[in-house]
């Protein structure tokens, strides 16, 4: 199945909205160029996953259907994704920017001798060719790239950028299941134990509006005020790295280069100064609001909206207020 494909990322059984914001690409992609839009789906007992592909826009879905590919391990899914790709010659691979995307597609550009372009933030075909658009030096510049020759070439799309696709109830797709032969895999790592971070609280990535602390909030204590503000909005709470570091916070709160990549609609700033490796991972948001004391903080830079002023102030009254509209709505 050669064409524009889409690596489709799923969890407990169901697909990431990033899978369905990839395949939304990928049929306009696969349309201009007069191609199929194909998905490959790598897990175990991942045939339910086909009729969803499908109806999002897929039409083809190839499954790698293995007990060892039942979680992320690095060699297997590299091998599984490059012997896909190099029998069926797809046109183009989008690949969603997560933790696992980020992981695997280099190594498969690698091993393929593949061209690869992450962070992707818009895709097109002009021509024959395959041109991207990134940002770049933490969103300083926007750069255009365009990948050169006619091998296989790899995208690695950012998430929240696209729409996802609508749903075409009833729609079908050609199923097809890869033969996966893993034994002369050697598996240099394995999962020793998965622990589910259970948390009642919105997915940072996926969220319209975030809610941020940085060390300005100065103990684990003053969290809690961000959690109240982010209940009132439905909004989810990250934080720069410092709370992460002093154990404030859980690991997985952290924004920035060494963290995640958020691009919410509003991302509210509290405490923090807006140091370079936290703005890698926040200005693609649409709109930021900055709280912070020092009204020459740099994040105030970035901000659509700053309020200078003390957080211990003003995100209570923040909170009061989101409450009063609520209640008038
Ligand atoms: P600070 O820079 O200390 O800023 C605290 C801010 O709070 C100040 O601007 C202050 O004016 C304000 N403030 C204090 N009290 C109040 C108050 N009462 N009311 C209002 N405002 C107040 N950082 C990340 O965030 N994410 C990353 O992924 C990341 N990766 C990194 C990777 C590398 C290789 C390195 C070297 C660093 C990385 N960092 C990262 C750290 C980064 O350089 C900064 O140190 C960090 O972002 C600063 O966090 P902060 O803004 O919370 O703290």
């Amino acid at each position: 199945m050669e064409g524009i494909w889409v690596l489709a990322e799923h969890t407990a059984g169901q697909l990431r909205r990033i899978t369905l914001e990839l395949l939304g690409k990928g049929r306009a992609l696969a349309d201009a160029r007069g191609s199929r839009l194909v998905a490959l789906v790598l897990g175990h007992g991942v045939e339910p996953l086909a009729g969803p592909l499908a109806e999002h826009g897929a039409d083809g879905v190839l499954l790698a259907d293995h007990p060892s590919l039942a979680s992320y391990g690095v060699e297997a899914y590299t091998h599984v994704m490059s012997r896909a790709i190099h029998e069926h010659r797809p046109w183009a691979v989008l690949v969603p920017s997560t933790a696992n995307g980020r992981d695997l597609a280099p190594r498969v550009a690698a091993r393929l001798g593949a061209g690869i372009v992450t962070d992707v933030e818009d895709l097109w075909v002009e021509g024959e060719q395959l041109v991207a658009r990134r940002p770049m030096y933490t969103r300083k510049a926007v750069g255009t790239v365009a990948f050169v020759g006619d091998g296989p070439r790899i995208a690695v799309m950012l998430p929240k950028v696209f729409p996802p696709a609508d749903r075409q109830e009833g729609r079908r797709a050609e199923v097809r299941r890869l033969e996966v032969n893993l034994e002369t895999v050697p598996v240099r790592t394995r999962v020793v134990e998965r622990r589910e971070v259970r948390r009642e609280r919105v997915s940072l990535v996926e969220a319209e509006i975030v809610v941020s602390g940085g060390r300005g909030l100065r103990g684990p204590e003053n969290f809690a005020l961000l959690e109240e503000l982010a209940a009132e909005l439905g909004a989810a709470v990250g934080s720069s790295r410092p709370p992460v570091d002093s154990g404030w916070v859980p690991h997985d709160y952290e924004i920035g280069q060494t963290g995640k990549t958020v691009s919410p609609t509003v991302y509210i700033a509290v405490g923090i100064s807006g140091a370079p490796q936290h703005l890698a991972g926040m200005s693609g948001s649409k709109y930021i609001i900055a709280i912070n004391k020092d009204p020459n903080a740099p994040i105030f830079q970035v901000a659509s909206l700053g309020v200078v002023g003390d957080l211990f102030e003003i995100v209570p009254r923040l909170v009061a207020a989101v409450r009063r509209l609520r209640a008038r709505a």
